[in-house]
Order: structure tokens, then C-alpha cells, then sequence
């Protein structure tokens, strides 16, 4: 009797262990690791449009994610200057300008004594156009991407494809190592690349060029997705604080893109339009499908950065209907873009996120009339004033340039008329903070000894500040000053309304859920190398975000 008790008990133990390990293996096979990684940038999204505009969006877009997905409600850039160029790769690297060295779009390069783009490479050609707009390459970042770290650890065997309307941001995402960046052409409508990453352009990418969607995009006029009346959202369609297209009289609905175009200039008008969004999703899907991304157990990966909603920004800022129907639309092209994922590779094999490369600024002039604190500063005042002052005081021009909201001396007239810098960049930022719109003034002595300081503008100066790269002297403006039009918005500075940005994650094994934790745009990286078992980027200085998987 006892005898066949244990008999019948290590049957059952045995059924329970084999039961177990049938349930470990499934486990294990069932998208162990996500067979595609999609990364989707919003140019210029402030975190409060997905609530802001919510009530218009479809089920399938940006509510999908947030309702489906997980919400990381308090994510910050933690640098300035928070622009295109620096955004797009401190997403992609996990870094900081002070160590990827991206410390702008454009600066001032010290050895040159010109201005250097972040993208550009005379020694690579264009494919895909008779213009210079692919001489473009990644080789001024210094550090490695998520993807290149995927490239890495798989021998070259997985596939990392990034895409934009934007050069910079969709070569910054790819990184060094990727099989293609595509960037947008208005000079003929095309998607292009450069001799950096191939020799010449795949069929399926002249295939999709030969389409001129562009054209066709921009042979219709754009109006409101929804009725006018509904954008409740949203300031009056004709108001004070938007920009024209030229052409126009008014900021208004319908805007005949057909009679615009020429003046607009031609088929890059369409950056300016939500259709600029619409023509990267095409572009997109046609990438996804014919590069196969996602087919094989190797985990492939995917950038895309939609552009248009920053040049809308730009011209109407962020309480116009124009905005809010870019908004609208883009919820419908995301919507397409998530349906193709799910449909064709499956929910548990592909992980999204969704991200901003910097957030906007309110209209200065808009503030000004609610009485809220805000200005212009003018940049060209503030240059020449230090220019003049610094002679007065030390005898030599000694400014160089003042650009990125940074002084860059000349060291050559330095050391001819035996001047410390030390003495004269404690002068130059004393001085700075009388000047209108200034908040903060650093020396280049402030910021390299403030690794661990707790004032959030000289720490966030610091990450953005590359010592062999940056200037000497750095300001700060006051909270909503910029220099920029009286119309329209900008970005760059180190305050939420620039940093704060959205982080959602959908797919794969993410679950549902929201946190308002803080976290930094840097951590989107290394929490991608966590979920492959992988390298974190070489210039890393983010850390794995807890919680989103199950
Ligand atoms: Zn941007
Ligand atoms: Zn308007
Ligand atoms: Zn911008």
C-alpha cells in the first residue's frame, strides 16, 4: 500500500516537474525576446497633447498606447540645448551632448572657426538626389546606439533601419553600424540616403520614389480634419500668434497648398503640413515590408521620427488648430503604422515606444497678454554688448561667437596679450546677467566643477556642455524668454516646457500601466539593452527603467 503511494505521488510529482517545464519552454519560445523594436519619435510633443487633445483621438493611435500600453509620465531631457540634433541622440545613445557630442544642431567648431551641422560629411555623396542634402553621415557623434549595440552583439546579423523627413534625425537614432538612415529631399520629393551606408538605393526605395507622392501629397489644400468648430482645444483659427505661409494674408483654414507651393518653397512644403507625417508613415510600412524587419528570431530595429509636427510648431505654435489637426492626423498615421505591426508581426513580437526629441515653448506674446512672466531676448544685442564690453575692459576682441546661448572666445588673442581666462570668463558671465532676458550666466570654471550640483540649470548645462566642443562662458534665459518671432514657437531651453515629453511603451511584454516616477530620456536606451540581454550603449549614462514588463 505504501509502496504504490509513492508510486502514485512521484507520478504526480513527475506530471507537475514535466507540466512546469513544458510551461518554461513555452514561455521561453513565445517572443523571449521581441522580434522587431520600433522607436517613434514626435518632433517638438509636449506631454500634454495626449490629454490635451485626447478627446479627438482615435481608439488606434496614441490612445492605443497609452490605454494598451505603459505611461512614463514624468520623463525629462536632463541637458540643454534641447533641440533636434542633441534630442535624437541622447534617445538613441542613452547619453548626454557632454559625452555623445552632440551638443547642438549647429555650432561653432573652435578648430575650423566655422559652423559645423551635426549630420554633415563632405566626404560621403548623395544617393537619390543631384543635391548636397545627403552628405550627411553619424561620424560627429562619439558615441555608440542602442542599435549599434544590437549590431554588435548579433554579428551584424540583426537590422537597424532609421527613418525621418529629417536628416539628423533619422541618422542619429540609426547610429555608426546600421544597415540604412532615409532622409527626406524637397528638392525632388524623394527619400535619400548616402555613399556612408550603401552604394546605391535599394529598388523598393526608387520604386517608392517614382510614386511622387509628395506631389500628390501637396495637390490638395488642407483643411480641418474634423469640423472647424469643434477645435475647441484650441485658440481661434485667425489670431495673433501664429505665422503665414507666404502667400497668405491670414493664419487660416483652407490652406491652398496647390497655389502655395512655389512660394513655399516647392515640394519641401510639405514638412510644413501634416501630409510631411503622413508621406514617412507610407515610407515606413514600404520599409518595414520590403527590408523584412521582424521576420526572423533576430530582433531587428526600427527608428522613425515624424518631423512635420515641429515645423507646424514652429510656424503656429502650440494652441492652433493648425497644430492640433497635425495632432489629429498623426494619431490617424500611427494608427495605420501600429495596425501594420500587429497585423503582419504580431503584437507579442513587436515593442514600440513613443517619443519626443524636446518639447515647445507657449507664444511669448501670448504669455505676455494672460500677464504671465515672458519675453524675447535678442541675440545679436546680447553678442555684440559682450563683444564691446570685453574690449573696453581687456583692450582685444576676445569674443569669437555666440551661439547655443554660448560665448566662444578667442584663445589665440588670450595668450597673445597674456590673458587668463579664468579671470576673463568670471567677468564676461558677471556681466552677462545684466542683460535683458539673461536668468544665469556660468563660466566654463562653474560648470566643469558641477558634476554634482544640485541647480538644475547649471546640471543640466553640465550634461549639455562637451569640454573639447562648448564654449567658455554659457547663459541661461528666464522662463518662457526666447529669441525667436513673435509668431509661432521654439525650444531649447533648460525648463518642462522643453524637457518634458512623453514615454510610452505597447507590445511585446509591456504592461499596462503608468508611473509618474521620474526618469530621464536617457534611460529609454539602456532599458531596451535590459530587455535584449545586451551591451548598453558606450557613451550610457541612463539606467533601466523598472516595471513595464511582466
Ligand atoms: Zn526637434
Ligand atoms: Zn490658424
Ligand atoms: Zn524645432
Amino acid at each position: 500500500m505504501e509502496h504504490i503511494k509513492t508510486i502514485v505521488k512521484s507520478g504526480v510529482q513527475r506530471f507537475t516537474l514535466m507540466f512546469m517545464i513544458t510551461l518554461l519552454f513555452a514561455s521561453n519560445s513565445f517572443a523571449q525576446k521581441p522580434k522587431l523594436i520600433v522607436g517613434i519619435v514626435v518632433d517638438q510633443m509636449r506631454v500634454d497633447y495626449l490629454t490635451r487633445y485626447e478627446s479627438k483621438f482615435g481608439e488606434g493611435g496614441f490612445k492605443k498606447l497609452m490605454k494598451g500600453g505603459y505611461f512614463n509620465k514624468n520623463a525629462n531631457f536632463n541637458y540643454v540645448p534641447t533641440y533636434t540634433g542633441p534630442g535624437h541622440a541622447s534617445i538613441f545613445t542613452g547619453s548626454v551632448p557632454r559625452i555623445n557630442g552632440i551638443i547642438a544642431n549647429d555650432w561653432y567648431d573652435k578648430k575650423t572657426g566655422k559652423s559645423i551641422y551635426c549630420t554633415q560629411d563632405e566626404t560621403v555623396n548623395t544617393l537619390g538626389s543631384d543635391s548636397k542634402a545627403g552628405k550627411m553621415s553619424p561620424r560627429n557623434m562619439l558615441t555608440t546606439t542602442i542599435g549599434d549595440e544590437l549590431r554588435l552583439a548579433t554579428n551584424m546579423q540583426a537590422k537597424v533601419i532609421g527613418i525621418s523627413q529629417k536628416d539628423r534625425a533619422s541618422i542619429l537614432p540609426a547610429g555608426h553600424t546600421a544597415n540604412a538612415a532615409y532622409w527626406y529631399d524637397g528638392t525632388n520629393g524623394a527619400f535619400i540616403t548616402s555613399t556612408f551606408y550603401m552604394k546605391q538605393l535599394p529598388t523598393w526605395v526608387d520604386d517608392f520614389n517614382a510614386k511622387k507622392l509628395a506631389e500628390k501629397y501637396l495637390a490638395q489644400d488642407w483643411i480641418t480634419l474634423l469640423p472647424l468648430a469643434s477645435y475647441t482645444e484650441s485658440l481661434a483659427d485667425d489670431n495673433a500668434y501664429e505665422g503665414l505661409f507666404k502667400g497668405e494674408t491670414k493664419p487660416v483654414f483652407p490652406h491652398k497648398l496647390p497655389e502655395l507651393k512655389e512660394k513655399n518653397k516647392g515640394l519641401n512644403m510639405i514638412r510644413a503640413t501634416p501630409y510631411g507625417n503622413s508621406l514617412t508613415k507610407d515610407f515606413a510600412i514600404e520599409a518595414i515590408k520590403n527590408e523584412q524587419l521582424g521576420a526572423d528570431a533576430i530582433t531587428d530595429f526600427f527608428s522613425v521620427s515624424f518631423s512635420s509636427t515641429d515645423y507646424v510648431g514652429h510656424q503656429y505654435g502650440i494652441n492652433a488648430i493648425e497644430t492640433e489637426d497635425t495632432y489629429l492626423r498623426l494619431d490617424k498615421d500611427l494608427e495605420e503604422l501600429i495596425n501594420y505591426l500587429e497585423k503582419n508581426i504580431g503584437k507579442e513580437n513587436v515593442l514600440i515606444f513613443l517619443t519626443a526629441d524636446h518639447g515647445g515653448a507657449h507664444n511669448a506674446a501670448y504669455l505676455q497678454d494672460l500677464k504671465i512672466p515672458a519675453g524675447f531676448v535678442n541675440e545679436k544685442m546680447i553678442e555684440d554688448s559682450m563683444k564691446a564690453h570685453l574690449k573696453q575692459m581687456f583692450g582685444d576682441t576676445l569674443v569669437m561667437s555666440y551661439s547655443n546661448q554660448q560665448f566662444f572666445l578667442n584663445h589665440k588673442t588670450l595668450s597673445k596679450n597674456k590673458l587668463k581666462l579664468k579671470e576673463i570668463t568670471m567677468e564676461a558671465a558677471r556681466y552677462a546677467l545684466q542683460l535683458e532676458g539673461v536668468s544665469n550666466a556660468y563660466s566654463v570654471y562653474d560648470i566643469v566643477a558641477a558634476s554634482q550640483s544640485n541647480d538644475v540649470a547649471l546640471s543640466r548645462i553640465y550634461m549639455g556642455f562637451n569640454d573639447v566642443r562648448s564654449g567658455d562662458i554659457v547663459l541661461n534665459y528666464l522662463p518662457a524668454y526666447v529669441d525667436y518671432a513673435k509668431t509661432g514657437t521654439t525650444h531649447g531651453a533648460a525648463y518642462t516646457y522643453d524637457t518634458h515629453v512623453p514615454l510610452l511603451w505597447y507590445g511585446w511584454k509591456i504592461n499596462q500601466g503608468a508611473s509618474y516616477e521620474p526618469i530621464n530620456i536617457s534611460d529609454i536606451a539602456p532599458t531596451i539593452a535590459s530587455f535584449l540581454d545586451i551591451s548598453f550603449p558606450n557613451g550610457c549614462v541612463g539606467k533601466p527603467i523598472g516595471g513595464l514588463v511582466k
